[in-house]
């Protein structure tokens, strides 16, 4: 991608914070206090008026800066909130987008730019206790802003019709396309402002949807000044083949894995199916858990209105009174037990979301479709996926898509930490928020292997044999994988997986080689002990850090809380320590009393064994 210069060139120059510490240091493992670049760190009874002596920027609620910060050329830094939830401990949690208002001279005010334009990973998390006060900030502001071009194109539609006259893209025809998809085209444009590299200096950019010839819509990245067209993401537009009823019934489920009884789980009434199947793989929302809906692949969808949709909602029959999913060959060829499969562990995996006080995957209650035997493209067989983005022929949007089996046992959906592998992505994209691409894929990765790990010791007790718990990967597809089977309590050398910071994965940017180093932590909490690495690599920093045990219920909790509630999108290695032991203080402290230190400790020590040691006081002091 290319940015072209231009002679405009805003500089905002503010100070830099210089945060006090509240509290006392309670180990003496920590002896220096290292600040990376951008980071806003304010702790303890004090938050608030650190927060206000470092923060650029109004908008933020409590007056901290009470202007918008001003730069030299008369534009202005503001905040504007994007979050804000109350955790089931009364604790609330804020979060802001740091927003750049250009100069009034360069922008009018029917132009986009005139609300203030998000610069991509200015994000900033405000957390307050239950009495509401300011007790944790943590995030990232950019504080000395160079924006390298003009947004010149100030509206969603002058941004529409750059797109659509790139050479480069050939448009829909205007008269097959409705006045109403346009209009939801352009209330979907947005224009953002992308660092070119170093955080400091800036181009404005818009993302616009647009369609193709064929109906196919792409988003549009385009250089706000230039009008040059620099990226096109294909989404497929989708329909879904919903269920015909809600009448719920418990159906009966046969396993893929001969081995596992059957099961109890769910099916609705149909009547259009045919004689044959009485019922579809649906489950009714109830009380916290989610609508889940099992589709399965097939080349010609028979109830969908697409040619492009490659899946159907799973029909089941009634055999010996109940129905069952089971596979079937006639009159259709159906996958029921991965269907059961799937929409066991979905539901298992939602349940131990609301558990944690999150709300489906979105923590908005959303519906939860997975396909099983999908239509996956050759190369992603035996895998799964979530499609967070944009539909694919194989899949709904926000949907997950098990591809077919072609070289293991069981498809994927056999694996209880595969299936919240593939949900704990939709988590990621709705509370941090990391984009996927560049370090964003590796904390994906490595947080969605968090997420299949913390489901699977929720459901299952501790073991070796089909659907025990333990630490290997998707070993109840087939237990037989070869090395590239990513687990976090054994470094036997191969698989090229990363267990440390200054150890490098095997292909320097594979995300999930490198966030395996996320669940060698949630290992090292839960089971204790040295990380497995320094059998290998003996010299290592951290390698003399015996991490105290304090299970895996806690370490699940606290890391899934670390991620919804304390993560942003900019929150990178060096930060998780810190944010681990305020979601431990968060979850476990009996203050005055006691501040959760042993759940504090075990969180700091595990990132020091992975080699990257929390930055700032060992643990959160009461108030
Ligand atoms: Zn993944």
């Amino acid at each position: 991608m290319k940015y072209p210069r231009s002679a405009c060139i805003i500089t905002v120059s503010v100070l830099f914070l210089a945060a006090g510490f509240a509290g006392s240091s309670d180990d003496a493992n920590f002896s220096t206090v290292k600040r990376h670049s951008n980071n806003v760190y304010a702790s303890g009874v004090d938050a608030q008026s650190e927060l206000s002596s470092v923060l650029v920027g109004s908008g933020i609620e409590g007056a901290f800066s009470p202007s918008p910060a001003l730069t030299r050329s008369g534009g202005t830094i503001h905040w504007v909130k994007i979050r804000d939830r109350i955790d089931d401990r009364g604790m609330r949690h804020v979060f802001y987008r740091q927003r750049y208002l250009p100069p009034a001279s360069l922008v009018d005010a029917e132009s986009s730019a005139a609300e203030g334009v998000w610069m991509v990973g200015a994000e900033l998390g405000l957390h307050y206790d239950a009495q509401g006060e300011l007790r944790f900030v943590f995030g990232t502001q950019f504080e000395d802003v160079e924006v390298t071009n003009s947004p010149v194109i100030g509206s969603a539609a002058e941004a529409r019709a750059a797109a659509l006259d790139s050479p480069s893209f050939t448009p829909r025809n205007p008269e097959n396309i409705t006045l109403e998809a346009i209009d939801s085209q352009l209330s979907r444009s947005e224009l953002f402002l992308h660092s070119t590299g170093n955080g400091n200096s800036f181009d404005y950019v818009w993302e616009t949807p647009v369609s193709d010839t064929s109906g196919t819509e792409w988003i549009a990245t385009v250089d706000a000044e230039s009008g040059e067209l620099t990226k096109l993401e294909d989404r497929t537009p989708w329909s879904v083949c919903s269920p015909n009823s809600n009448d719920q019934d418990s159906a009966v489920g046969v396993a893929q894995n001969s081995s596992i009884s059957n099961r109890s789980v769910w099916a609705t009434e149909t009547d259009d199916r045919g004689v044959t199947y009485t019922h579809e793989a649906h489950k009714v929302s109830s009380g916290t858990n989610p609508d889940i809906q099992v589709f399965y692949g097939v080349e010609n969808d028979p109830c969908g209105d697409s040619d492009t949709q490659d899946y159907s909602l799973m029909p089941i029959k009634t055999i010996g009174g109940n129905p069952k999913y089971d596979d079937y060959t006639s009159p259709d060829n159906v996958p029921g037990q991965a269907g059961s499969d799937a929409i066991f562990f979905t539901y298992k995996t939602m349940a131990t979301f609301d558990a944690y006080g999150w709300d489906s995957w979105d923590d908005s209650g959303g519906d939860a479709k997975i396909v099983v035997n999908a239509i996956c493209p050759l190369y992603k067989e035996d895998n799964a996926m979530f499609a967070y983005s944009q539909a694919y022929d194989y899949v709904p949007r926000y949907g997950v898509a098990v591809c077919e089996k072609l070289h293991r046992d069981f498809s994927p959906a056999a694996a209880i930490d595969v299936v919240a592998h593939e949900w704990g992505h939709g988590v990621v994209f709705s509370s941090a928020g990391y984009a996927y691409s560049g370090d964003g894929m590796t904390y994906h990765e490595g947080f969605a292997d968090i997420i299949g790990h913390a489901v699977e010791w929720y459901n299952q007790a501790s073991g070796s044999a089909a659907e025990r718990a333990e630490w290997k990967f998707a070993e109840d597809r087939d237990d037989d994988q070869g090395t590239w089977r990513r687990r976090p309590d054994v470094d036997d050398g191969s698989g090229g997986h990363s267990y440390h910071a200054d150890d490098p994965p095997g292909v320097s940017s594979d995300p999930y080689q490198k966030g395996l180093r996320l669940s060698v932590a949630q290992y090292l909490m839960s089971e204790g002990g040295y990380n497995p690495v320094c059998d290998r690599l003996d010299e290592l920093d951290g390698c003399d850090v015996n991490v105290n045990s304090i299970g895996t219920t806690m370490a699940n909790r606290i890391l899934f809380k670390m991620l919804t509630d304390y993560a942003t999108s900019s929150s990178d290695w060096d930060d998780f320590g810190e944010l681990g032991k305020e979601a431990a203080f968060a979850l476990y402290n009996g203050c005055p009393l006691k501040n959760a230190p042993s759940q504090q400790g075990s969180v700091a020590k595990a990132f020091e064994a992975i080699g990257y040691p929390p930055t700032y006081p060992f643990l959160v002091p009461c108030p």
